[in-house]
């Protein structure tokens, strides 16, 4: 198989060609079709996550096809066509576990980070951490759901009833809720890096109410809001956003550090938090309601030789679309 790896922090990913695994067993082997880039795979590239060791595939949006299976894993797996998302496994008997917070899991594994992901022809997973996909779908359009959409979902749940939300950072994650939000009824406020306004325009065309810098008050106070932008400096600016009672979520893994701010943005029962990881029940959640709101991912294909290019890329900011990379 073919794999994009990284042999230490900061160095670029090279192709390899290592032999095909024979799925241990538990366990299945996807023949990947495409898989998504993610700003997270910028903070593993780049060693800002804990405990990363080498030589690593990143990558945890994975769509793909189930080509063999180990002993124990049910034969009817064979041939179904599934999501590898960010949570590989979780233990299923610590405390958090127990209390259905499997996101949280003490012993959890991470496609793309502890364990090899999706940069590649194939990989190996737990089945039973594998999402099904709707059939017919094509395989770099729905790559994104795998994160930018189930992370976005958590973060979307976190924010309750808000009908006025605030997003932060318009990327995938933000294009996806925005289409969300418009099925459930909600208002979308899109705040973009000053002055994209091509970015703000693509907000408007996926129905966002407003669309913005981050650096702009929005018209109305908000009840929600959600930084998928990792800078730190847009927590109070978002706090200040929000009215009485509201709520800021930090839906990324990772920020800059956040600024000292007055104690009048928090007060009035405002609240700041961040989402962590998926649980399984978020996906299935996600990936049901993205069907039934009809979510369509703007994407720009590459080759799996250019992951280089594709990191770059999002890094720059060069890109709408969300980079997809084929193998
Ligand atoms: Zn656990
Ligand atoms: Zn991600």
């Amino acid at each position: 198989m073919k794999v994009m790896e990284q042999a230490r922090a900061g160095a670029p990913l090279t192709l390899t060609q290592r032999p095909d695994p024979s799925p241990p067993p538990g366990q299945v082997r996807l023949r990947i079709e495409a898989c998504a880039v993610c700003r997270t795979d910028l903070h593993v590239v780049d060693g800002e996550l804990p405990g990363l060791r080498y030589p690593r595939v990143p990558g945890h949006e994975a769509v793909g096809v189930i080509e063999a299976a180990g002993d124990g894993v049910d034969p009817a797996l064979l041939g179904r066509r599934v999501g590898a998302a960010w949570l590989a496994h979780a233990c299923g008997r610590c405390e958090f576990c127990l209390a259905g917070q499997e996101n949280l899991c003490d012993h959890a594994d991470f496609n793309g980070y502890t364990r090899d992901g999706g940069f590649a022809s194939h990989m190996l997973a737990d089945p039973e951490f594998l999402f099904d996909l709707p059939p017919g779908a094509p395989a770099a359009e729905i790559a994104p759901w795998l994160c930018a959409g189930l992370i976005g979902w958590r973060s979307l749940r976190a924010t309750g009833q808000a009908r006025r939300l605030g997003i932060y950072g318009f990327g995938s994650a933000g294009q996806i809720l925005a289409q969300v939000c418009r099925w459930q009824g909600r208002s979308v406020y899109a705040f973009t890096r000053a002055g994209d306004l091509p970015a703000q325009r693509h907000a408007r065309t996926l129905g966002a109410a407003w669309a913005g810098d981050s650096t702009q008050d929005p018209p109305e106070p908000l009840d929600g809001a959600i930084l998928f932008a990792p800078a730190g400096e847009l927590v109070p600016r978002a706090l200040a956003a929000v009215r009485k009672g509201g709520c800021v979520i930090c839906g990324g893994i990772h920020m800059s550090d956040i600024p000292s701010f007055p104690y009048r943005l928090l007060w009035g029962e405002r609240t700041l938090a961040s989402v962590a990881n998926l649980t399984r029940a978020d996906g299935r959640e996600f990936i049901e309601a993205a069907v039934a709101a009809g979510v369509r991912c703007k994407v720009r294909p590459y080759p799996l030789e250019q992951a280089n290019q594709a990191l770059d890329d999002l890094r720059a900011g060069r890109i709408q679309a969300t980079a997809v990379l084929v193998p």
